[in-house]
């Protein structure tokens, strides 16, 4: 019902009516409200405890998520719970494994009763005083705050329909669609750079629309790091806010992956689909570059593992000395790394005998 408003009714509003500035804007501050509720609130705050903050900024998420229409802060922290430890299961709600569409908005619309009211896992987050109210108050939240307050303003200019369906169905259809696609495209087409055996992928294209979210391998291999996209330019403004309000203290402990785990995950990712590669190739080429390869990976093992030993608390580590090794493990590693994907381009261009890779 939702996005047959949202889409067709907003369609033949402005046919007739014509657009006014306030009403792409109204969509875009209220898209950008509920998408951060549900990004740094039900997702990396609540589900996955990624960072902690006062009671006052809980209160805050938990408001603009309910604005996103998508249930209470417990029903999707446990159905995000279970698609975490149960992926690809007949216990991961959005499970891939069960088709595109399923893992997309079948699920949604599959839902049964009982299951609609299953919560588990989540005893952690019922205490909280946001998440007692939001069990007692949802709806009127997400009505007045999602509905009503697009309604008034659209008052306020002299078109009250207009804001609605630009700023109410409209947005939330978005919203749903953009949450939607982490689940679905997130799970079918993307890079795996930290783990070739979970169907989840990275897209910085996703990352775009849903508040840094599309960076999902990562995410799925280290769930609890308050990063997404970990580089300095992936596109993640969930983790930017998170950041400057631990500045100001609003939020704390940030938890944050080591970087030598997080290498280390890339070059055993790199290293799997390579010998998958180099099985598959010609005799030729695994002559070629079977010991090269060896002998590489040998060195990113040794590095990876002096690097662990100085990597205890990076934080820390105040001794120049080790943050010399530090500067040099790093840039060591990402030379093997590259000639590690030379050796792959070369055998995708001409070694493999097979293309099942
Ligand atoms: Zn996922
Ligand atoms: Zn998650």
């Amino acid at each position: 019902m939702f996005p047959l408003i949202g889409i067709f009714g907003t369609s033949i509003y402005i046919y007739f009516y014509g657009v006014v500035w306030y009403e792409p804007i109204l969509l875009l501050v209220f898209w950008f409200i509920s998408g951060m509720g549900i990004t740094m609130g039900y997702h990396r705050l609540f589900s996955h405890k990624s960072y902690q903050t006062n009671t006052f900024l809980e209160w805050v998420l938990m408001i603009f998520g309910s604005l996103a229409l998508e249930n209470t802060v417990l029903k999707w922290s446990s159905d995000h719970r279970k698609h975490h430890s149960f992926s690809e299961t007949e216990d991961d709600p959005y499970s891939i494994v069960k088709g595109f569409w399923h893992a997309h908005i079948g699920w949604v619309l599959k839902n049964t009763t009982e299951e609609k009211s299953r919560i588990v896992g989540v005893k952690d987050l019922e205490k909280k005083s946001a998440i007692i109210f939001q069990n007692k108050y949802y709806y009127h939240i997400a009505i007045i705050g999602g509905v009503l307050i697009p309604l008034l303003i659209g008052l306020m200019y002299g078109r009250p329909l207009g804001a609605v369906l630009w700023g109410s169905f409209l947005r939330i259809t978005l919203v749903h669609h953009a949450t939607f696609l982490i689940n679905s495209l997130c799970h079918y087409k993307g890079k795996r750079t930290y783990d070739s055996s979970s169907t989840s992928r990275d897209s910085w294209f996703i990352s775009l629309f849903t508040f840094g979210e599309g960076y999902h391998n990562y995410h799925h291999k280290f769930p609890s790091d308050f990063r997404n996209g970990i580089s300095w330019f992936a596109f993640d403004p969930s983790k930017w806010i998170i950041s400057i309000l631990s500045f100001f203290r609003i939020t704390s402990h940030l938890r944050k992956t080591k970087d030598h785990l997080i290498f280390k995950s890339k070059f055993e990712t790199l290293h799997t689909t390579l010998i998958e590669k180099l099985n598959n190739s010609n005799e030729m080429y695994q002559n070629l570059y079977k010991d090269k390869v060896s002998v590489l990976s040998n060195s990113a093992n040794d590095i990876l593992l002096s690097w662990q030993k100085i990597d205890i608390n990076v934080n820390s580590i105040s001794s120049y000395i080790d943050k010399k090794h530090l500067k040099e493990y790093r840039s060591e590693i990402k030379k093997i790394f590259k000639d590690l994907h030379n050796i792959s381009r070369k055998l995708n261009k001409r070694g493999l005998v097979t293309n099942t890779i």
